[in-house]
């Protein structure tokens, strides 16, 4: 996917790194979750304890895996990032666990991807800090136990409800990211411009965020193309003008919508009749995989309100015939 406004990460975006915030007061927004994280950290702190895990959730690109690298840092503990559909066998897993230091930050993004059998042993080593191995196969096969350091899982995933219960209920801390407001956008932009020595005013800065789609990494991606533009052009400053030409030729309209959120729009009000249709029909319509759709095109097109779900599948609202351009169907009589 890679599409200019897509939340994920795209591979070698290098520049992700050197844009991160490092300490949770340079972290934008997300207040809830910072000050209930910055009292457990004191807390864990203060007692010489290792944090208890945390759960992330919220759509790719709200600052997941920047928030765990920074728990680590303010605990002044090491940090080992890794992914649930790397993990493909528990060896791998057991590995990293018994590398870790005591009170350790290990991060697992994409956790609802784990294998079944890595997600077992990870539940005694999240409870009891053990790790239960079976060595050796057949009749001679025995199992050993083996102490772990006292350590933090961090895990991420997109949607709280893709994790089974049983690994859910073993996050002390739960805590969803949501998308960012325009203001809270403007900071990111201005911190990140800064940070690129790229010239930015305020109004061009507010012209980016407001097509960013709340979302941190995609305005952090604009912003890139953004200034490409400008120096193309040899504007000397990214003011309203240069960064509102841009973003039209990068065909993303005033709401932040690309051609594939259209798309989606479209084939949901011309094939379907605004709904409601179910999430399988409309994925297959645009030719999207249906991950895709739940993880990108909708969160944001529901939280704008150019959707809603219902019981029976999604249907169009207002916002989205007023956005294309199309009539609303006249309301069936109650
Ligand atoms: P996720 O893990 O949720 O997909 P990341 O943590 O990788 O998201 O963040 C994506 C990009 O957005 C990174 O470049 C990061 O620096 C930037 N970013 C995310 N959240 C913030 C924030 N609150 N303030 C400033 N920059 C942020």
């Amino acid at each position: 996917d890679d599409r200019i406004i897509s939340p994920a990460a795209a591979p070698g975006e290098a520049y992700d790194r050197a844009l991160r915030p490092q300490t949770l007061s340079e972290f934008v927004g997300q207040e809830q979750a910072k000050g209930n994280l910055k009292i457990f950290i004191d807390a864990a702190r203060g007692r010489n304890e290792a944090l208890d895990h945390v759960l992330l959730f919220g759509p790719p690109g709200l600052g997941k895996t920047t928030l765990a690298q920074i728990v680590a840092r303010e605990l002044g503990v090491g940090f080992r990032a890794t992914s649930g559909p790397i993990l493909a066998k528990a060896g791998d897993l057991a590995a990293i666990l018994t590398n870790l230091e005591p009170r350790d930050v290990l991060f697992i993004d994409e956790i609802h991807r784990l294998a079944a059998t890595v997600e077992e042993i990870l539940y005694p080593a999240m409870e009891d800090h053990v790790l239960d191995l079976i060595i050796g196969e057949g009749p001679s096969a025995r199992s050993v136990r083996i102490d772990l350091a006292p350590f933090t899982l961090v895990g991420a995933t997109t949607r709280a409800g893709l994790l089974a219960t049983p690994l859910r209920d073993r996050f002390g801390i739960p805590l969803r990211l949501e998308f960012y407001t325009p203001d809270e956008l403007v900071r990111v932009i201005t911190g990140a411009a800064r940070k690129m020595g790229a010239p930015i005013n305020d109004e061009g800065a507010r012209e980016i965020a407001s097509r960013a789609r709340g979302t941190p990494r995609v305005a952090g991606r604009l912003l890139r193309r953004v200034r490409d533009f400008a120096e193309a052009e040899g504007a000397p400053m990214i003011n309203r003008i240069v960064a509102a030409r841009a973003l039209a030729r990068l065909e993303i309209d005033e709401a932040g919508l690309d051609a594939n959120d259209r798309r989606f729009l479209k084939a949901l009000i011309e094939n379907y009749g605004g709904g409601p249709v179910g999430m399988d029909t409309l994925a297959a319509a645009i030719a999207e995989a249906k991950d895709a759709v739940e993880d990108v095109i909708e969160p944001y097109l529901l939280q704008q309100g150019f959707i809603q779900r219902t019981s029976r599948g999604r249907m169009a609202c207002a916002r989205a015939y007023a956005h294309l351009g199309l009539a609303e169907p006249p309301k069936p009589p109650t």
